[in-house]
């Protein structure tokens, strides 16, 4: 009997034993992370790092704050010195002007002068003329002409034509042609006011006569009056031949400022400058 009483005792006490050891193995619940920490649970958002302290706007009043521009073609200057002053432009090294194909053809026999620049008047290339072909042969032109190559163009066809003429008619030819007044900066007529004449431009002539190569020197002068006569025949035509060459003829029946020469020009008349004055 005591030996299953003892039996039923041990058992008791391995199983009280089994009971506490087995509590004793179990794990107990983790705490939650939120109650390991005083933290709060939801993460409040990081702090905006500070925006940048404005800056100060430079403007166009102050220039000299800017950074100078990079010089593009040379080394910056040393400290001290400055870029020199831009030269100023100098004039062209050569004088432009124009040739005259009548001069390049040796129709005229001209010498180029320098532009001529003298208030309102003048021209870029004026010519000296000396003489002109006629008939094969070059014609003198006394008076000290001077004038554009347009005039000068027109000069030998014209000049070719009173020869001709007097060949035909009096069986002679021009020894010279005198001319008066050339380029002058004038008005029309002279005169103190209006338009100014086409001799300010060097575009006009005024004839004074031809020397003759039979020793005549008929002048508008003195032989125009007598229309029947030879010296009246050749100036009436030289005035109307002429009007086939030049815009503006202008003899002694034009005007009595025009009495003693043929006034020959190229000036334009006209909307189209096709227009031709012949008085
Ligand atoms: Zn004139």
């Amino acid at each position: 009997m005591r030996f299953i009483l003892a039996c039923l005792f041990a058992t008791m006490s391995f199983a009280a034993l089994a009971q506490e050891s087995g509590d004793a193995t179990v794990p107990l619940p983790k705490p939650r992370p939120a109650e390991l920490s005083s933290a709060p649970a939801v993460q409040l958002p990081r702090h905006r790092p500070a925006p940048p302290a404005p800056q100060p706007v430079e403007t166009p009043d102050t220039p000299a704050e800017a950074p100078a521009p990079s010089d593009p073609i040379g080394p910056p200057l040393p400290p001290g010195e400055h870029a020199a002053e831009p030269a100023e432009p100098t004039a062209p090294p050569r004088i432009y002007q124009t040739a005259c194909p009548a001069v390049l053809l040796g129709k005229v026999e001209a010498k180029a002068l320098p532009p001529i620049e003298e208030k309102l008047c003048g021209t870029q290339s004026p010519l000296s003329v000396a003489g002109v072909l006629a008939n094969g042969r070059m014609v003198p032109i006394s008076g000290g002409v001077e004038t554009d190559c347009g005039v000068a163009s027109a000069l030998p066809a014209w000049i070719e034509s009173v020869d001709s003429y007097l060949k035909a008619r009096d069986n002679t030819e021009i020894a010279e042609v005198v001319v008066g007044t050339s380029y002058m900066c004038r008005n029309v007529n002279n005169g103190s006011d209006g338009n100014l004449s086409f001799h300010a431009f060097a575009d006009a002539l005024d004839v004074v006569g031809f020397k003759l190569e039979d020793g005549r020197f008929v002048t508008v002068e003195q032989g125009w009056s007598d229309a029947l006569s030879s010296e009246g025949r050749l100036l009436r035509f030289a005035h109307d031949a002429a009007c086939a060459h030049f815009t503006t003829v202008l003899g002694p029946e034009a005007n009595a400022l025009h009495r003693d020469h043929l006034h020959v020009d190229l000036g334009c008349h006209g909307k189209t400058c096709t227009a031709r004055i012949c008085e």
